[in-house]
């Protein structure tokens, strides 16, 4: 009889010291000894990436993509040797292999590069050899050889990618909370742990900044069907599943909320309402990687309106080094960027075709006395800018709101 492949990732804050590494060592050797092929997939040890963020920032402002990618891919190698130098000194069969190893293949976009397949041979050779293959997350390779990472939170996708390509039957994600909560559970204490959430409600969850789950890791798992369980590291409670069958008549509507402090805005002034502007506007900042969320343009008078748009903080100097050449071309007034922004968001695929669900996360907002810069919706989500200060208020609110707090409301 064949072995089952079981795939699991262990977080940043799992993996955080030598005693927690062991600890997750004895927990992957229980799995081992079941019977199953265990493939391992780790973040770096705690702040580690963070760490070396800072470290190459010691030097300059900007550090050169290529050479962070590298820096940043070795926090992610120190943890899985250590993991396979403990599994060792256990007695198991044990090795460890860095992206490029583990075959996953990216394409050449440093700090945000994509998976563009996982050659898994390697991988499979050392289960073959009786191994427990631990496999450094966040980090592949790219055409030309060169290590790439992920983005933040980038190990949950290594993980999910892993899964497919090796035919494992589901991708356990192990981290510090005991799974998908309503919202984040650090913010509000009421906030209630959800036994399975759907593809599409996780996936507006984690764009939207519910950081549990990597985004990336939720679109492939639901492009191959993949089940994802997230769980803690620390206990055997039971986790959260995403998957694909869930009842949609059999749930509350708004199925949970998600901050995200990370938000930033750029109000270009005064441009002419003619064809063509937001082209000229957007296409420059799409080539150069940055991802533009919410994007308002007022109601023109005489011919002249404004146009506002978010990035995340991070995209912020590059937006406004590309808009500013741009507002010139374009006949625009100016531009003005802030910062100090976050945003929050209802989700529940239960809330399209169902009036009212709008003005009710608007009045809750209102009554709390937190005002709303911005708004954008998709089908399934709403999200509101709001100021950053005001960020926990708002969570709180709407999770009181909409009853989140209570099993299987009917909101
Ligand atoms: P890891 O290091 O294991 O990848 P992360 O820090 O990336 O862990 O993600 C786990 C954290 O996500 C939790 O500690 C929690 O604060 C946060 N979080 C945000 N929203 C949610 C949510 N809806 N459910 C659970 N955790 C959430
Ligand atoms: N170590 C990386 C980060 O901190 C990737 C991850 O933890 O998933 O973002
Ligand atoms: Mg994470």
């Amino acid at each position: 009889m064949t072995m089952a492949i079981v795939v699991q990732k262990y977080g940043g804050s799992s993996v955080g010291n030598p005693d927690k590494i062991k600890a997750i060592a004895r927990r992957i050797v229980a799995t081992r000894e079941a019977g199953d092929d265990v493939v391992v997939v780790l973040s770096a040890m705690g702040d580690t990436t963070d760490d070396l963020i800072e470290l190459a920032h010691e030097f300059t402002e900007r550090p050169d993509e290529r050479e962070l990618d590298v820096l940043l891919s070795t926090g992610e190698i120190v943890s899985s040797t250590c993991l396979a130098i403990a599994l060792r000194a256990m007695g198991q069969c044990a090795i460890s292999l860095n992206g490029g190893q583990a075959g996953i293949q990216t394409d050449g976009c440093h700090s945000r590069a994509k998976i563009i397949s996982v050659i898994p041979e390697r991988v499979l050779r050392e289960l073959e050899n009786g191994n427990i293959v631990v496999v450094a997350g966040f980090q592949g390779i790219a055409e030309d050889m060169d290590v790439t990472t992920l983005g933040r939170g980038g190990s949950d996708t290594t993980a999910v990618a892993l899964a497919i390509s090796l035919g494992a039957s589901i991708c356990h994600i192990y981290t510090d909370v005991n799974g998908v909560y309503t919202a984040d559970p650090r913010l509000i204490t009421t906030a209630r742990k959800l036994d399975e959430i759907d593809y599409d409600e996780m996936l507006e969850l984690a764009t939207y900044g519910a950081r549990v789950l990597h985004s990336r890791a939720v679109e492939i798992g639901k492009c191959y069907d993949m089940p994802i369980l997230v769980a803690s590291s620390f206990s055997d409670a039971r986790g959260t599943l995403i998957h694909g069958g869930i009842k949609m008549e059999l749930r509350n509507k708004v199925r949970g909320i998600a901050h995200d402090m990370d938000v930033a805005k750029v109000t270009v002034r005064s441009v002419p309402d003619q064809p063509g502007i937001a082209c000229a506007i957007f296409e420059p900042l799409a080539d150069h990687g940055i991802s533009v969320d919410t994007i308002v343009q007022n109601i023109s008078t005489e011919g002249i309106t404004d146009l506002t748009f978010t990035v995340s903080r991070n995209d912020l100097d590059r937006a406004v080094e590309i808009v500013g050449p741009i507002c010139q071309s374009i006949g625009a007034k100016g531009h003005v960027s802030s910062l100090g922004l976050g945003k929050v968001s209802i989700v529940g695929t239960g809330m399209q075709n169902t009036p009212g669900y709008a003005a009710r996360m608007f009045k809750a907002l209102s009554d709390a006395g937190v005002n709303i810069e911005l708004i954008s919706t998709s089908e399934i989500r709403i999200t509101c800018i709001i100021r950053e200060e005001k960020v926990k208020e708002a969570v709180d609110a709407l999770h009181r709101a909409f009853s989140l707090g209570e099993i299987d409301c009917d909101n």
